[in-house]
């Protein structure tokens, strides 16, 4: 059965700068609090993957028109191409 899903359905890639990926990652494996390592992942990537907390290499937004504003996902890689296999939705 078909997903009858109306809402516009995009997604792109997470655009961060190879320095400032690299600057993640190193504080990502360094010892500092789990908090600080959020933060960092949301200065430098906007946010973290949904599922597994990862850096995010795909950002999913949902357009629900009608004024309601959109929703955004991010995903990495991995995750993103297990969403999309599991999804039935459309991208647009
Ligand atoms: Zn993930």
């Amino acid at each position: 059965m078909k997903n009858k899903n109306k809402n516009k359905l995009v997604n792109e890639d997470v655009k961060i700068p190879f320095d400032k990926l690299e600057e993640l990652e190193k504080i990502l494996n360094s010892t500092i609090s789990r908090q600080s390592k959020i933060h960092v992942m949301y200065r430098i990537a906007g946010g973290n993957c949904l599922v597994c907390r990862d850096i995010p290499s795909k950002i999913v937004k949902y357009d629900y028109g009608d004024g309601l504003g959109e929703r955004i996902e991010r995903y990495c890689a991995k995750c993103f191409e297990r969403w999309v296999s599991n999804a039935t939705r459309t991208f647009t």
